[in-house]
């Protein structure tokens, strides 16, 4: 693309007009010397939406069941009946990690899990059923109500696809829910694609589940893969799709762009990493796409070397950091300390603010169907715009 057609396409946003969804395309054609200019000014639209505070969101992961009925090319996280140890996590074992998270200053309780395990799996519909559950989401929903009730921390479910029943089921436990779109490319799905043997990953389905959970109001979190096959174009594709959501119902509240990275002992495990240069083009064209109100994020641990530079491509937060768990999806990717994270953004010119798992802006929109208890709780935990009370300085180790 030629410098001045770039200034055409950037000037327009930057005074505040939508990318058109015709001209979306024409971000593909950006080159390695167009890129700085492009990251120039996905940083000054970020700017303009969310000035200079970066968030991160302290939390524990809770990995409920690794099982899953699913079976996606890059995944080190699913597990056979064989070999997980234990088929769920019991509330005993729940309640102790998240309070062990309420000590250190957490407020998410991140349940990631399987999807429907008990569809594949004799053994787990039997723990289920042992326990008065028919699924997993009906113990999903139980251990979200016991977490919100029994701590100080709020639960962010993302159990994979949901149907309007079990996302409404969930909702009063939940300030905010997450599902990563990850593509809507269908040659992802085909023969020898990375979602062959699994059809939660249809993007139709996936896009389904996004969008009962704007009928239903919930404020969630979503995102793409980038580095699994897929195209710069069927990238934008899926930014396209997912900014639809949002014009439709406003509850897109975060976008996480997730840099895929090889695993051995996977399908995928000779695949290279996405490189730096794709996520930074990628990251850039997601704020052109998405605008500057959205939250977007990189996920520090899987770029522990330069997760900084993305703040020059236009993200503004961090997602979910813990002190105390490992991300299970990514056990081999530590998370940086907090310290560490902050004055890294500082050093860029940020301000690191923690915030609840939903982000200010959407608190409104969560508390039209939470408890009154609930709505006391994130009040009690929240300064006057919204971030955790406190701020950075509450954490051990980064006063
Ligand atoms: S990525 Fe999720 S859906 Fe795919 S196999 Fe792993 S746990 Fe299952």
């Amino acid at each position: 693309m030629a410098p001045s057609d770039m200034d055409a396409l950037t000037s327009g946003i930057l005074r505040g007009n939508a990318l058109p969804e015709t001209e979306a395309a024409s971000l593909a054609d950006i080159t390695k010397d167009g890129l700085p200019a492009l990251c120039a000014a996905a940083s000054e639209l970020r700017d303009q939406g969310k000035g200079r505070t970066v968030t991160f969101s302290p939390k524990v992961f809770i990995p409920l069941t690794m099982l899953c009925r699913d079976f996606c090319g890059y995944c080190t996280f699913r597990r056979d009946p064989e070999s997980a140890g234990d088929l769920y996590m019991s509330p005993e074992q729940i309640l102790k990690v998240a309070r062990a998270g309420q000590a250190l200053g957490c407020t998410e309780a991140l349940f990631t899990l399987g999807e429907r395990p008990e569809q594949r799996y004799p053994e787990a519909k039997e723990w289920l059923v042992r326990r008065g559950y028919q699924t997993t989401l009906q113990y999903l929903t139980d251990m979200c109500r016991m977490v919100a009730e029994e701590t100080s921390l709020l639960p962010h479910a993302n159990p994979g696809t949901m149907s309007r029943r079990e996302m409404a089921a969930l909702r009063p436990y939940n300030p905010s829910m997450g599902m990563m779109l990850e593509s809507t490319s269908p040659r992802l799905y085909q023969e020898g694609g990375p979602h062959e043997f699994a059809p939660s990953k249809r993007p139709r389905v996936r896009l389904r589940t996004l969008e009962i959970g704007g009928e239903l109001g919930v404020p969630f979190t979503t995102g793409i893969l980038v580095g699994i096959g897929e195209t710069r174009l069927e990238r934008v594709d899926a930014l396209l799709e997912i900014r639809k959501l949002q014009d439709a119902h406003g509850h897109i509240q975060e976008v996480i762009i997730q840099n895929f990275r090889a695993k051995p002992n996977t399908p995928m495990g000779r695949n290279l990493d996405a490189q730096s240069e794709e996520l930074l083009w990628t990251v850039a064209a997601a704020r052109m796409i998405l605008g500057p109100g959205m939250n977007l994020q990189v996920p520090p641990n899987l770029n522990a070397q330069d997760y900084q530079d993305y703040l020059g491509a236009g993200i503004n937060d961090w997602g979910g950091v813990s002190p105390l768990t490992i991300d299970f999806v990514n056990p081999e990717a530590p998370w940086p300390g907090l310290a560490e994270l902050r004055d890294r953004t500082q050093a860029m010119g940020f301000q690191l603010q923690p915030r609840l798992p939903v982000y200010p802006e959407y608190i409104g929109m969560a508390g039209g169907y939470l408890s009154q208890q609930m709505k006391s709780k994130i009040a009690a935990m929240t300064d006057d715009q919204g971030y955790v009370t406190g701020g950075i300085e509450n954490y051990a180790g980064t006063s």
